[in-house]
């Protein structure tokens, strides 16, 4: 798959749901990617990009953004408080925002920094034990929280468990995100952004598709 090839099937699947096809982001994933693949979607003028870990974007992505101008840099992954502040320089949005303590933390640095990266509220569809994202009943009480701390919450983000039917996930996301007024939907990777889009996705984050399989063997 290339760029191009990706990108049309978020148009069709957009123009199926009867939504613009620009109201659905690509944030291409390139973590773990070798530089000349990252390098190469730069040059056909794609500027969004996620990482998962800011050590590693912090070690790229300032050399790229020096090179290209306008990158719109998203850290999808977990997001440690000692790190948050590198994040808030780097990235544009953030993705992972879990816990209190971390909404705290961004909170006071945001104060201090006077800005901060557009917010997303990782949710737990699945309720997994082993993954990060607040269960969907505490939700709308984190929400509330981080919205009277000034944060500037967007959307929220989910990640499915890998052996159940994504579907269901998208729909709660969308459904805890809409009774709480909030637009903005990071939901979908490589193997569900179309069912994503047609369930209000308006991030989709594609890494395997667009670069192929990642390089080195990297636990997410
Ligand atoms: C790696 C990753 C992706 C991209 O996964 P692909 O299957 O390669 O598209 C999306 N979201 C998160 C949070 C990731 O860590």
């Amino acid at each position: 798959m290339s760029l191009q090839d990706i990108s049309a099937r978020i148009a069709k699947a957009a123009q199926a749901a009867g939504r613009d096809a620009d109201s659905v982001k690509l944030i291409a994933v390139s973590k773990v990617q070798p530089n000349d693949r990252v390098e190469a979607v730069l040059e056909q003028g794609h500027r969004c990009f996620g990482e998962n870990r800011v050590q590693e974007a912090a070690g790229k992505w300032p050399d790229f953004m020096e090179r290209f101008s306008g990158v719109d840099l998203h850290l999808i992954g977990p997001l440690q408080t000692n790190k948050a502040r590198q994040a808030m320089e780097l990235c544009h949005a953030i993705h992972s925002v879990d816990r209190a303590k971390l909404a705290k933390t961004l909170a006071r640095l945001a104060q201090e920094m006077g800005h901060c990266p557009d917010l997303f509220i990782q949710v737990n569809t699945g309720e997994e034990p082993q993954k990060a994202g607040i269960l969907p009943l505490e939700a709308d009480d984190f929400i509330a929280e981080c919205r009277s701390l000034d944060l500037p919450v967007k959307g929220l983000m989910c990640i499915p468990p890998v052996e159940e039917e994504p579907a269901l996930h998208f729909a709660l996301l969308a459904k805890i995100a809409a009774r709480n007024g909030l637009n903005g939907l990071s939901m979908g990777m490589s193997s569900d952004f179309e069912r994503a889009i047609a369930l209000g996705a308006t991030h989709v984050r594609v890494g395997s598709a667009i670069f192929g399989d990642r390089v080195k063997a990297q636990a997410q």
